[in-house]
């Protein structure tokens, strides 16, 4: 996709501090990272999201992000990591390439996700996983 910013930083058209990488992803420093060592990690192909992702990418990001994750322990030892990744405009994404952040934490960084638990009943969980079975491919 020519007009796709992570397809021209893959390719080399536009410019990325990279980190790592390898025949399926490549990892690079987020242009506006929340702390020292924010990380992107991407699938080389055009993918959008989540939904487009096939099994040998869903491996290799992981396998990336982990690697990534212990490089940035090891070079600024943060008080935690978040791994943050959106799909669609309701979750945030921005950039419609496949990609999965690797966040630095510390403590009172201003970084944040509410998080509006709801804590249904067991018969609610119970329909919400049986839904989820039937839809599964
Ligand atoms: P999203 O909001 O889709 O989860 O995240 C997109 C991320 O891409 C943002 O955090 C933004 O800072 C980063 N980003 C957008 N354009 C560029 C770019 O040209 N280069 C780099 N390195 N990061 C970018
Ligand atoms: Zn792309």
């Amino acid at each position: 996709m020519s007009d796709c910013i992570f397809c021209n930083i893959v390719a080399g058209k536009i410019p990325s501090a990279k980190v790592h990488e390898d025949e399926w992803t490549l990892a690079f420093m987020d242009i506006g990272e929340v702390n020292p060592g924010h990380v992107l990690v991407t699938v080389k192909p055009h993918v959008e999201n989540i939904y487009g992702l096939d099994d040998r990418h869903a491996a290799a990001v992981f396998q990336t992000a982990a690697r990534v994750a212990r490089a940035v322990k090891t070079a600024y030892a943060p008080g935690g990591i978040t791994l943050y990744q959106a799909n669609g405009p309701a979750a945030g994404q921005t950039v419609y390439h496949f990609h999965l952040h690797i966040v630095p934490r510390y403590d009172k960084d201003g970084m944040r996700l509410t998080w509006p638990a709801k804590n249904p009943p067991r018969e609610q969980l119970e329909e919400n996983a049986a839904r989820l079975r039937a839809a599964f491919d």
